[in-house]
């Protein structure tokens, strides 16, 4: 019986992976892993490693969560060391909690290795601290996907009143409904918004508005993308970074 490595893959630069991440994936036996893992990683693994695609769309799963667990459950019991290697952080929307107590409850071990979170790191690239002195003292990381059911919003948006920093994962495709939702609960019009597609890689591109104007300029972005809201977000005029040098680069 193998032992399964619940690993971070870190935001899309490859860069980006922990040391141990990298020692992992050199060594495992098989690698099953996600549509945001950077393909490149798989490059690293040793000769005759084998590597399980469970890719999943935003919303949309290829393979529901239950059969990720099984599979994941089956590469234990035919393989030493198993990799699964899942987008920026396991725990952070990640589901890597589920796949943990999946195996636990099979007797199988494993261990967590985190990963950079899109949630900090795609922000940083684009030049938005999600804290900055003086300007927010805290930061909330959001799913911007709400389950389909109308009758039970998983979002309370009552709770976003404050001035934290708030960063939608998943939250592209419901852009104009959490700007409806930011302005319903008091949000002036004006608040700044950002949101950045593809970041940390050489394809990202932020777009920065209103909750009003934003959605007309982002509509068209191709995922992953997130959104950032707060005052933070005009800190880009003074530390945008990465989308300089790639500018450079073009
Ligand atoms: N566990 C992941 C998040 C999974 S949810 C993490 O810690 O990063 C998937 C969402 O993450 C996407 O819908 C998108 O909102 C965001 N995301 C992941 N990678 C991204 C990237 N390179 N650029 C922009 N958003 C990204």
């Amino acid at each position: 019986m193998g032992k399964v490595y619940l690993t971070g893959a870190g935001p899309g630069c490859i860069d980006l992976l922990t040391v141990k991440a990298l020692r992992l994936v050199k060594a495992a036996d098989v690698i099953i892993y996600d549509r945001l893992a950077n393909p490149d990683i798989l490059k690293e693994a040793k000769d005759g490693c084998e590597f399980v695609y469970v890719g999943k769309e935003d919303s949309n799963h290829t393979l529901p969560q239950e059969e990720i667990n099984e599979v994941i459950y089956q590469n234990a019991l035919k393989y030493e060391s198993v990799v699964r290697l899942k987008g920026g952080d396991p725990f952070v929307f990640g589901r890597g909690g589920e796949e943990g107590i999946y195996l636990r409850e099979r007797g199988i071990k494993f261990e967590f290795i985190p990963g950079i979170t899109s949630a900090i790191a795609v922000p940083a690239y684009a030049g938005i601290p999600v804290t900055h002195r003086g300007v927010t003292v805290s930061f909330r990381v959001v799913t911007g996907h709400e389950s389909k059911d109308k009758s039970h919003s998983q979002i309370p948006w009552e709770n976003y009143k404050t001035d934290d920093t708030i960063v939608f994962l998943m939250g592209l495709h419901r852009l104009r409904h959490i700007t409806k939702k930011l302005i319903e609960i008091g949000k002036p019009k004006t608040y700044l918004i950002a949101v950045i597609s593809r970041g940390t890689t050489k394809d990202e591109k932020t777009v920065v508005g209103t909750l009003e104007t934003i959605w007309d300029l982002a509509k068209e972005l191709p995922t992953p993308a997130l959104i950032v809201v707060g005052e933070v977000v005009k800190l880009r005029e003074q530390l945008s970074w990465f989308e300089e040098e790639l500018g450079d680069k073009a």
